[in-house]
């Protein structure tokens, strides 16, 4: 048996975010980084299309890059306090992934973090809140993916959570968005979706449903990265399409030796080394 899980909407092409203006619900939490999505304007957008779907809306911004678990933790809490009904994260794969390991403990604040570092073991989320993901980058593909990475500071661990009950329920591929990437970070992320289109299909656990998507990816991104990265509008949608297809692959298929080897070299400690021992059949992403 095999499970091949997707988000249930994906949205894709130039403006598409604007479909935020038809979720559902009465409260969202917008769950974001840094400056860059303030800066251009799509922090903004975001909640103002919220609002027009007749949302109370609260922000948890300022979320680091290899998000600690102690930014979980905090904005789990802000969860809990404001009890949202949508987790609507914004930006790279950091505020996103944070946001995915906040809906654990949002849902289940007795839950310990250690419960979660065993492979597919979450408990059953969707009980508080639905998640939309909107990313930034054109790589991580964690708005399609059942993986997040949380790095535990205090042990040193880096650690990629997975499971399908963080995979998304919807995720908004907007190109706009991904026109505002500087050059080098889209030729970083632009290999990273190579990788895992490649790393999806030559995987021991591809299958029928994979291999078109890691295949087209492949295609896509092969054509367009070059021209993306010289600032080519139309080239910037096709490789934010193709990595969401890529991850679509990846999230099913999982990864290989290449982010296997990131992984550790990453974060070379005893404890992460006997950590990922125990998980041979499975490697995660970044
Ligand atoms: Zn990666």
């Amino acid at each position: 048996m095999s499970r091949f899980t997707l988000p249930r909407d994906v949205y894709h092409g130039a403006g598409c975010l604007a479909e935020l203006k038809n979720l559902p619900g009465k409260k969202a939490i917008v769950v974001t980084g840094g400056h860059s999505m303030k800066a251009t304007g799509f922090l903004d957008k975001t909640i103002n299309y919220l609002k027009e779907a007749g949302m109370e809306v609260q922000t948890f911004e300022g979320v680091e890059p290899d998000p600690s678990v102690e930014t979980v933790m905090k904005g789990a809490k802000a969860m809990q306090e404001f009890q949202p009904d949508w987790i609507v994260a914004i930006g790279g794969g950091s505020p996103i992934d944070a946001a995915k390991a906040m809906w654990v403990f949002y849902e289940y604040p007795d839950a310990k973090f250690e419960d979660l570092i065993t492979p597919f073991s979450f408990p059953t989320l969707r009980t508080k809140a639905k998640f939309c993901a909107i990313p930034s980058t054109s790589g991580t593909a964690t708005e399609v993916t059942a993986f997040a990475v949380i790095t535990d500071y205090a042990k040193g661990i880096k650690y990629p959570l997975a499971d399908f009950n963080i995979t998304p329920d919807v995720a908004i591929v907007d190109a706009e968005i991904a026109e505002t990437m500087p050059q080098e970070l889209c030729a970083n992320t632009g290999m990273d979706a190579f990788t895992h289109a490649t790393e999806a299909f030559v995987s021991t656990l591809n299958c029928e449903y994979t291999d078109p998507l890691a295949i087209r990816a492949l295609q896509i991104i092969n054509e367009y990265l070059v021209k993306s990265y010289h600032g080519d509008k139309e080239a910037r949608e096709k490789m934010h399409d193709a990595q969401c297809l890529a991850g679509m692959a990846f999230s099913n298929a999982l990864l290989g030796i290449v982010h296997s080897m990131a992984h550790k070299t990453g974060q070379p400690t005893a404890a992460d080394i006997s950590f990922t021992e125990q998980q041979t059949q499975c490697t995660f992403p970044r």
